[in-house]
C-alpha cells in the first residue's frame, strides 16, 4: 500500500496509543446511536483498542450504548446523563430511578406526582447527581495523569458543550509536558494555536478513523 499522509497519521496515532501510560477518550455527537450506523461495533472496537490501558472516557452521549460494549463502567463519565435513568421533571428531589423502578412508579414522581423524565441535560431541571460520582472518579483519575504520558483522544465532539471536553482537554494537555491531544471529527477537528506541537486535528469522521487505527 502506498504510504500516504493519511497512513502516516494512523501509524503515528497507533504508536501514541501503544506508548501512552494514560488515555483519556472524549466521545462526542458522532457516537450517538444511529439507525444507519451500528455504533455498537465501534464501542466494541474502542474497548479492544484501550482495554489494556489505564483509560478514562467522558461521553456527551446519553443513549447508554457505551455501557453495552464491555467497557469498564468505573472508567466512564456521562455528564449529559443517561436516557435509561429517570428523574422528577420538576426536579423536586435528587432521587434517580432506573427504568424498571420508574415503570413500577407508573412514571410518576412519588414525592410531587409530576411526571418522571429521562435524567439528561435536555431536562429543564436536570438532576446532576446521576453522573457526579463518576465525574469525581474522572477528576481523581485526571489528577494522576500529571507528568505521565497522556494521550487525549477527542472523537467527534461538536460545540454544544465545549466546557465539558473541548476546552478542558486543551488545558489539560497544555499543562502536562508529556501529553498529546488528537482531535478527530468531520467538522470541529480544529485545535487552538497555543497547542503547537502538542496536538493534531484530523478532519475525518471519528468512527471511520477509529476503524483504521484499530486495524
Ligand atoms: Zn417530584
Amino acid at each position: 500500500m502506498e504510504n500516504t499522509w493519511e497512513n502516516e497519521i494512523e501509524i503515528q496515532i497507533k504508536d501514541r496509543i501503544s506508548r501512552a501510560e494514560k488515555i483519556l477518550v472524549g466521545l462526542g455527537e458522532e457516537w450517538k446511536k444511529d439507525q444507519e450506523r451500528h455504533v455498537e461495533k465501534y464501542y466494541e472496537l474502542l474497548n479492544h483498542i484501550i482495554k489494556e490501558k489505564d483509560y478514562f472516557i467522558v461521553t456527551l452521549n446519553t443513549d447508554g450504548m457505551i455501557f453495552e460494549a464491555g467497557l469498564d463502567e468505573k472508567r466512564i463519565a456521562a455528564p449529559c446523563g443517561n436516557i435509561h435513568w429517570y428523574q422528577c421533571e420538576a426536579g423536586c428531589t435528587k432521587d434517580i430511578w432506573e427504568e424498571e423502578e420508574a415503570g413500577a412508579l407508573n412514571m410518576v414522581c412519588p414525592h410531587c406526582k409530576k411526571r418522571l423524565t429521562p435524567n439528561t441535560a435536555e431536562c429543564e431541571n436536570y438532576i446532576e447527581e446521576g453522573y457526579l460520582p463518576q465525574w469525581k472518579a474522572y477528576t481523581e483519575w485526571l489528577s494522576r495523569t500529571l507528568n505521565k504520558e497522556l494521550l487525549v483522544l477527542e472523537l467527534g465532539a461538536g460545540f454544544k458543550y465545549p466546557s465539558v471536553m473541548r476546552w478542558p482537554f486543551e488545558k489539560t494537555v497544555f499543562f502536562n509536558k508529556k501529553a498529546f491531544l488528537c482531535r478527530v471529527g468531520e467538522k470541529f477537528y480544529q485545535i487552538s494555536e497555543e497547542m503547537g506541537e502538542k496536538g493534531l486535528g484530523i478532519c475525518e469522521n471519528s468512527l471511520n478513523f477509529l476503524m483504521k487505527v484499530g486495524k
